[in-house]
């Protein structure tokens, strides 16, 4: 159930709402907009009448949310999410944010490598896996935990990004906290419930990512699983879907991003390196998504692609991401959007 206050609704009118909701049984979210205020009750919808609500003080309209998400729904923030950070970053607005940075944190050495890299080129926040692991138990060791956290930390730190990182389970929450500004849900754990009602829970913002063979509805649920839980901070990612095209490593669903737009408020960025699995089809790839209106891009990138630990084969050598940076400015300007 969707309440849309008036333009002059004042505090106790938005409280008698509340209050009305609460009776009836429903948990109660609050949106305030720059203009209107917006409830989502979730609850007993089908046995209340929106018309009880239109007569109150100070309501705009009421109506009933029929798909089966509520809270990531468009019309509970008609005028988009902006999840902004403490150094004053938007994921949202007007400007494509870009994270970058290798598949996993491999040494000191190579993270400092990567952050030097990447922010010369503009990118804003530093990807790297911790406590990744791989589709095989047999192909790459599983990160290094809290030492490659630090690590990460303080490369990034020195280049004054900010810091993603994929949070594996809901037991390492806690730990990951205070070295990541953003928590990474990786594809496989985008139906991981307890680990997104964990989420829910958190401070910081979170990434999550598309499943392999997940539609656009379910992963709006699972983001409604983490929102629902009182964290509003989720950007969704695209990141390429199983077909049966055997060339790329997946297939970029570039569509899902104004699907995404469309049916909700949630920012949405993309992942070409995933979406491809192939180095040189990532400059496309990237190309298409900010066109499409991505909010920003993940894109994996390596000091030394070819003896990266894991994902060499779809990460960017260092001249590669320049040049992808050079052109993405171009095509965010002629879409009305900077980098
Ligand atoms: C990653 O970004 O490191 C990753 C493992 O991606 P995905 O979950 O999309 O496979
Ligand atoms: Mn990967």
């Amino acid at each position: 159930m969707i309440v849309v206050m008036d333009a002059g609704a004042t505090e106790e009118n938005v409280q008698q709402v509340i209050d009305k909701l609460v009776l009836a049984g429903f948990s109660v979210h609050r949106s305030t907009g720059a203009v209107h205020t917006v409830l989502g009750g979730v609850g007993p919808t089908e046995t209340i009448d929106p018309a009880e609500f239109e007569v109150m003080e100070g309501v705009k309209e009421c109506f009933r949310i029929m798909s089966p998400y509520k809270l990531a729904n468009r019309s509970f923030r008609p005028q988009g999410t902006v999840v902004e950070f403490a150094n004053g970053l938007r994921v949202g607005g007007n400007e494509i944010v870009i994270m970058a940075g290798p598949w996993c944190v491999e040494s000191e050495e190579q993270i400092e490598r990567c952050a030097e890299m990447v922010a010369r080129d503009g990118a804003k926040v530093l990807r790297a896996g911790a406590f990744t692991l791989t589709s095989s138990p047999y192909s790459a060791p599983a990160g290094v935990g809290e030492d490659a956290l630090r690590m990460l930390r303080k490369a990034a730190d020195r280049h004054s990004l900010l810091v993603i990182s994929e949070v594996m389970d809901a037991a390492e929450i806690a730990l990951m906290e205070p070295y990541v500004d953003l928590l990474q849900v990786g594809a496989r754990n985008m139906e991981n419930f307890n680990l997104l009602r964990a989420l829910g829970a958190s401070k910081r913002p979170v990434l999550l990512k598309r499943g392999i063979a997940a539609t656009v509805e379910e992963l709006l649920l699972s983001a409604e699983y983490i929102l629902s839980g009182g964290n509003y901070n989720v950007i969704l990612c695209e990141r390429g879907i199983r077909t049966f095209e055997g060339y790329t490593r997946h297939t970029m669903d570039i569509s899902s991003i104004p699907v995404v737009k469309k049916l909700s408020h949630l920012p949405i960025i993309a992942d070409p390196s995933h979406g491809t699995g192939r180095r040189d089809k990532v400059l496309p790839m990237a190309r298409a998504a900010v066109a499409a209106g991505a909010d920003g891009l993940l894109v994996e990138v390596h000091p030394d692609p070819d003896h990266a630990l894991g994902d060499g084969a779809q990460s960017l050598k260092p001249e590669q991401f320049t040049e992808l940076m050079k052109q993405l400015r171009g095509i965010a300007s002629a879409v009305g959007r900077t980098i």
